[in-house]
């Protein structure tokens, strides 16, 4: 079996991905249809949204998705169109992130998380093979009432939905400081776990706040380098800290917060032994998938089988799961395991 026939069969634990960003041009014309049953003039607006090359280009991806994802019914196809395709990669958990967006006349905060849940239930009848799960985001760019408001609504759909909505997100622009932080005790103290974006850019203060915050998972950690100055303290850090860090290669590199495959953290992290996991972060807008990033860890660090069915192997108990779902996705993938070892023996 090649590289990437191996890296899609494989059941596969994404961690970190954004519903908006995650949004394929497929989904962005289904939804550009429903909004405007009468126009003809689909190709344009979604604008072959599978031929963007530029980040510009990819960029315009996220206003399009949040221009077409105001309804309810809008959120519903997107979660469902979302959990199908991420179930296509061979995706056997899927751990999605939104922050919830209340819209004029048209719908309530309460409604659009509540519009997710139900796309997860349908998608346990039509997609048995993979879970499904939401993080509520902070998007720290809308402000501290914002924040307390998302938390407050993570807090309730989890009592309501604990089989789904299972943590919370700290993302959005990273240059707003710590106080956020203070608001997150909450979330956890209610029994909600925590993923963090951190150190997208260089920021020692904000980045050493959340590792003394202790998230459960961080995102990126793009700024933690050891080959960067100043950072080799912080690197340190966060190796003793082992808090497991999502990677989205892709992502970063198409973001330029890494300038190459070959010079990603990932490299320093995995040799360290540090607890990570791959993932696409928003695999709409960077035209990735699952299977892709794991392949492109192959052919740059030169990772064998055996080594990315270990990365899945681990990244489950990095996962948001309960202690029954986690045994179920481990025997998954050790299943997948034995029946390649069969085949090659
Ligand atoms: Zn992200």
């Amino acid at each position: 079996m090649n590289l990437s026939s191996f890296c899609r069969s494989l059941p596969k634990m994404e961690l970190h991905a954004h519903l908006n960003g995650s949004l394929s041009a497929d989904t962005l014309k289904k939804l550009y249809k429903m909004e405007n049953p009468n126009s003809e003039n689909c190709e344009n607006v979604v604008m072959n949204a599978d031929n963007l090359s530029s980040l510009n280009e990819c960029f315009k991806v996220f206003d399009i998705a949040h221009s077409l994802t105001v309804t309810p019914q809008a959120i519903f196809h997107s979660t469902y169109n979302t959990v199908k395709e991420f179930q296509e990669d061979n995706v056997i958990y899927l751990e999605l992130r939104s922050t919830p967006r209340a819209v004029q006349g048209k719908m309530t905060k309460h409604e659009y998380i509540e519009a997710i849940i139900e796309a997860f239930e349908v998608c346990k009848t039509d997609f048995p093979s993979i879970t499904a799960k939401l993080l509520l985001s902070i998007n720290r760019k809308q402000g501290y009432n914002a924040a307390q408001e998302n938390i407050e609504l993570a807090i309730h759909f989890s009592k309501k939905y604990p089989q789904y909505v299972v943590g919370l997100d700290l993302s959005g622009d990273p240059m707003t400081g710590g106080t956020f932080l203070e608001l997150l005790k909450k979330a956890r103290t209610a029994g909600l776990k925590i993923a963090a974006h951190c150190a997208e850019i260089s920021n020692e203060t904000e980045t050493m706040d959340i590792l003394e915050f202790k998230p459960d998972r961080l995102g990126h950690c793009t700024c933690i380098h050891p080959t960067l100055q100043g950072s080799e303290e912080l690197f340190s850090m966060l190796l003793k800290s082992k808090i497991p860090v999502e990677l989205c290669l892709t992502s970063n590199v198409q973001c330029k917060t890494v300038p190459t495959y070959e010079s990603h953290h990932f490299k320093y992290l995995h040799e360290a032994g540090h607890p990570v996991c791959l993932a696409t972060d928003d695999k709409g807008v960077f035209h990735t998938s699952l299977s892709r990033e794991y392949e492109i860890v192959s052919s740059t660090f030169g990772l064998g089988y055996e080594e990315l069915v270990k990365l899945c192997l681990a990244s489950v108990q990095y996962a948001f799961a309960t202690p029954e779902e986690k045994q179920v996705l481990l025997s998954k993938i050790e299943n997948f395991n034995r029946k390649m070892c069969d085949n090659v023996n």
